[in-house]
């Protein structure tokens, strides 16, 4: 089966409104406080993808482009390492409420170029700026320790301290969220940072860009590159190299995360990344159905099933087996028919929701990530059988586990090879809780207080010479 990039339709009166809401555009780049062209002069469209007409265009950046936003970086972050944590937390709280302000018009341009229903964006703009509020408080906890030392005469001292510039490159399909939960937290360490956008979605970025520098984020500490697809890897490559960086944090696909990760290594740099899922979502027969299949369409189809997160693999016991997937096919069955198809009434570009069973281990479905609204069902016999199925993956990020043996839940958190596991529930992520993945899914957490530490490096300093007359 093909993977086709599914969007959602929204009516006229709708997208007028929308139309209303899109002041906020801006077709310009901002480096070092200033809007500004690429050095080119060339430019891209931004399309709707609902209908593949234009609905903005911004600066195509290249190299020189995007050396010149990491040079601004790194001069922004000698002045912002040295704010007070207080004062980072001042920016980041005005930030948060000025989008709040803001938060129709985020939503309308986030519908207007990623495709997804108003009610989606509003929900991403929501759990988006949750991490702005969430670093803002977080940056005035980033404390060190002193810990007991071996020698009478000597102290030892550790503390955290910025990174420095972080290269920040993010996907099409969370366009707000994937900023501020990497911008929020490196801004609260101390780190300044270039951020590239997705192609398909600068316009949500630069509008990230505009509400920060009306929030008082001093010039440089934020900077947005845009670039077409042709330029990514140019930019993409200044970005993980410069010798001005300090950290490539990078949310996308597993494919180009190892790319980026095998360029970042000849710097040494610290590389936070962000990759693909493959998540099961097993139930067993103890599990409420109803509700069990209530959190499976949160699971699957949130975002038309373009979501990291998203359930991949529906392993079902087989004593409840059939009925799940007859609760599952009418819950779906309530809108459309069971998919399989590209939904024509809206045009080439979307697709039906999808149900599918009798899915062997050995198909393409089964073992790539589907991103797309369609569910895969398959049966297991034993609890065993289930983990096996499970972690026969190199993707470890979102596992979710449906059962009323809390004996049986605790073996699952312990056994299921992800970096997260989610008991009785379809959704999982917030700001207070680490979010990210194991093996093949990536390195490091973003969110909670870890997700700001990996902005840092530890550094551990010696007070010796302690003793009276020395
Ligand atoms: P993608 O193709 O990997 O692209 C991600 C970003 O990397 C985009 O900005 C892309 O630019 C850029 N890029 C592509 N090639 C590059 C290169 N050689 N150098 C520098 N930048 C480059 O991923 P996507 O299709 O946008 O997003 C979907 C994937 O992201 C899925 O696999 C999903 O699971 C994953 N994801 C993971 C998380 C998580 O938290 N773990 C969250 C959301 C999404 P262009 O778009 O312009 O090519």
């Amino acid at each position: 089966m093909e993977l086709i990039r599914v969007n959602t339709s929204m009516n006229l009166n709708k997208f007028l409104i929308l139309n209303r809401r899109l002041h906020l555009l801006k077709s310009k780049a901002y480096i070092n406080g200033d809007w500004v062209n690429a050095q080119s002069n060339k430019t891209f469209s931004v399309l709707d993808p609902s209908t593949d007409k234009p609905i903005g265009t911004v600066p195509d950046m290249d190299a020189t482009d995007a050396k010149r936003a990491v040079d601004a970086a790194a001069e922004a972050f000698k002045t912002w390492r040295n704010t007070t944590a207080k004062e980072r937390s001042y920016v980041l709280r005005r930030w948060f409420g000025i989008c709040k302000e803001n938060r129709d018009n985020v939503a309308a341009i986030l519908t207007a170029e990623a495709g997804k229903p108003l009610s989606e964006s509003l929900g991403e703009f929501d759990y988006g700026n949750a991490f702005l509020e969430f670093f803002a408080d977080t940056a005035r906890h980033i404390n060190g320790e002193i810990v007991s030392s071996p020698w009478p005469n000597k102290q030892i001292l550790i503390t955290r301290q910025p990174l420095g510039v972080v290269s920040v490159i993010t996907p099409w399909n969370f366009p707000y969220a994937m900023i501020t939960r990497k911008v929020g937290a490196l801004m609260a360490a101390g780190c300044t940072c270039v951020i590239k956008p997705s192609e398909d979605t600068p316009l949500t970025a630069l509008v990230a860009a505009q509400l920060a520098e009306q929030a008082g984020v001093p010039k440089g500490v934020i900077n947005v590159i845009t670039s077409s697809r042709e330029n990514a890897a140019a930019v993409g490559k200044v970005m993980c190299q410069d010798p001005n960086v300090g950290c490539v944090s990078f949310t996308g696909s597993t494919f180009v995360g190892k790319i980026l990760y095998g360029l970042a290594a000849s710097g040494v740099k610290r590389v936070a990344l962000e990759l693909g899922g493959n998540a099961p979502f097993i139930v067993f027969p103890s599990a409420d159905l109803e509700y069990t299949v209530d959190q499976a369409l949160l699971a699957k189809f949130r975002n038309a099933g373009q979501a990291c997160v998203g359930a991949n693999r529906f392993l079902i016991h087989k004593d409840v087996f059939d009925e799940f997937v007859t609760i599952f096919k009418n819950k779906i069955s309530a809108k459309v028919e069971i998919g399989g198809k590209y939904a024509k009434q809206f045009g080439t570009n979307f697709y039906e929701a999808t149900l599918l069973v009798g899915v062997k281990p050995d198909m393409k479905i089964y073992s790539q990530e589907i991103f797309g609204p369609v569910a895969v069902c398959s049966k297991f016999n034993t609890e065993d059988e289930a983990l096996q199925i499970a972690n026969n993956t190199r993707s470890g990020l979102a596992s979710y586990v449906f059962t009323k043996d809390l004996g049986q839940a605790f073996r699952m958190s312990r056994e299921l090879e992800f970096g997260m596991v989610a008991i009785n529930d379809g959704i999982l992520s917030a700001p207070e809780p680490p979010f990210g993945g194991i093996k093949e899914s990536g390195i490091g957490r973003e969110g909670s207080r870890h997700g700001v530490e990996e902005y840092t490096d530890i550094k551990y300093t010696l007070f010796s010479g302690l003793a009276k007359g020395m």
